[in-house]
């Protein structure tokens, strides 16, 4: 265990919270209730702030702004050109607050204080400047329509969108949904989880600063079942945008069927296998493996929690396995040498031990790990089970914690029948130098992201999404534009009225 916990790490301090409450209407407002929640530093379980707890009455205010400015606002009606403009100004002062914006998700989710400031917001960034150099890019088609008429379609904003965001990349997701619905010319009414609202006030401040009208972009904090089930009935909201669990996605789903049949597309789980060949570089696929799970301390959707190894290299993995998990460092997310800080907060670090016994309790060996570390805050040590089957629940269920499940396979076919056996399908990763292996195996897999010989290779026009019960809806790409569009077919006769 490594690092001070204390968030004194040396030379740095905590950024000083501005931002506390909800943005609506381009104003930062107290909840109509008056009502705060805590928000917690999960390396200590203690308070950092208080912050505004929407409700009901307060999703109804930040979508009626967001409303009249769909329908009344300059946002929808600029050029794309214009919208793209103010896009990149947006990520040029998130650029400039790089330092804070990963301060604040390292205190309020425990993340890698550095590895916010080299990747995650800079991959934000990037989101943001994908989507706005394709604003003025948006069009329809010409068609040459049956007999005396000619059409073309037009490509629409689809109105006000809903974005109701999880907490393991509270900057990475939300650009992920907001820059996409921004540049199509929506307006958006985004809901960070309860446990990261910090990041999320920032960048509404931000997006005030660039020129981003009043209305276009609203920042509900609060909790899922009060302001996020507000969100995902409410009438006057064309689409909402999800990533979550599975068990919210259904929620989602419900509410719109039950109120006005919105749009929904859902991220959700994943349980993804990494499958390791015997052909394949030993100490390369351990680094990658171990990176696949320990990652963010495997709260990652798309995290490669089952691993299969061929059985010619599988004893030899192993035991390689087992010292990179005793090297792979916990401690304070502040300190540059940690590579993994505590979970984000006490029901999932309770969740995450709790698998941990049901894996004993199955019968799988615990090779390494599988204790909390530290005497405060939510650490976990790197975890592994070998000899695990595909009927445990720790083979089967999203963990969400660093908890690497290890199999041993024989045959290519056995490989890809069992990587297949989850009811999740988001993402998979393959390690050989054989090139029919790793055709034959990406092409089998049903997942939405395919790894080969790397792993959480994320980039804005790489679509993102899942098959099976991880969702469905891309995100990332030009195809996550499309989500926040609509078409409309323009008909007319070419040479006279029929009437
Ligand atoms: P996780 O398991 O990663 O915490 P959740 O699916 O519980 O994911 O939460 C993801 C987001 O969904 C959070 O912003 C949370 O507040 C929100 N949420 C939770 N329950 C609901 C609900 N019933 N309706 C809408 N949003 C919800």
């Amino acid at each position: 265990m490594a690092g001070s916990q204390n968030g004194s790490s040396e030379g740095f301090k905590i950024p000083q919270i501005k931002y506390t409450k909800l943005f609506i209407n381009g104003e930062f407002v107290d909840a109509a209730s008056g009502k705060v929640f805590q928000t917690r530093d999960p390396r200590t379980g203690d308070v950092i702030a208080n912050i505004a707890e929407g409700d009901k009455e307060d999703v109804d205010l930040a979508v009626k702004a967001a409303r009249e400015a769909f329908d009344h606002g300059p946002w929808p009606r600029m050029s794309g050109y214009a919208r793209g403009r103010i896009l990149y100004k947006f990520a040029d002062l998130i650029e400039q607050h790089i330092e804070e914006l990963a301060a604040l998700d390292g205190v309020d989710a425990g993340k890698l204080f550095e590895f916010g400031k080299e990747v995650d917001i800079p991959t934000a960034v990037r989101m943001l400047r994908y989507y706005a150099s394709a604003a003025d890019k948006i069009h329809g088609e010409t068609l040459k329509l049956n007999g005396e008429y000619q059409g073309y379609t037009l490509k629409e904003p689809i109105g006000v969108v809903g974005a109701i965001i999880p907490w393991n990349f509270p900057s990475l997701i939300f650009f992920l949904k907001v820059s996409p619905a921004l540049a199509a010319g929506c307006t958006v009414v985004v809901k960070p989880a309860e446990q990261t609202p910090l990041s999320a006030l920032f960048y509404a401040s931000l997006a005030k600063e660039a020129g981003i009208p009043d209305g276009v972009l609203n920042v509900i904090t609060g909790f899922g079942l009060m302001a996020g089930a507000a969100l995902a009935s409410h009438m006057d909201v064309d689409d909402i945008t999800f990533t979550g669990s599975p068990e919210v996605g259904r929620k989602i789903m419900a509410a719109s069927a039950s109120s006005n049949l919105k749009t929904v597309s859902l991220e959700l789980g994943g349980k993804s296998p990494v499958i390791i060949f015997d052909d394949a570089d030993v100490d390369m696929a351990v680094d990658l493996a171990r990176a696949a799970i320990f990652f963010n301390k495997g709260e990652v959707c798309i995290a490669g929690s089952r691993v299969y190894v061929q059985e010619g290299i599988y004893d030899e993995f192993v035991k390689k396995s087992i010292e990179a998990a005793k090297s792979w460092v916990v401690g304070d997310p502040f300190d540059p040498v940690v590579n993994m800080g505590p979970q984000i907060d006490k029901v999932q670090f309770e969740r995450v031990l709790k698998y941990i016994e049901y894996g004993k309790n199955e019968g799988a060996t615990l090779l390494t790990g599988g204790k909390p570390c530290g005497d405060k805050g939510y650490y976990i040590e790197p975890t592994i089970f070998a000899n695990v089957k595909e009927d445990m629940k720790i083979a089967q269920d999203e963990i969400f914690g660093p908890v690497m499940s290890l199999m041993k396979f024989k045959t290519i076919e056995e490989a890809i029948e069992r990587a297949n056996s989850t009811k999740y399908g988001l993402a998979a990763g393959i390690v050989t130098k054989d090139l029919n292996i790793a055709n034959r195996v990406s092409r089998s897999i049903r997942a939405g992201t395919i790894w080969i010989n790397c792993y959480f290779a994320v980039d804005p026009d790489a679509p993102f999404g899942g098959y099976k019960m991880s969702g469905f809806g891309r995100d990332q790409g030009m195809n996550a534009l499309e989500k926040y569009l609509q078409v409309k077919s323009v008909i007319t006769p070419i040479y006279n009225s029929p009437w």
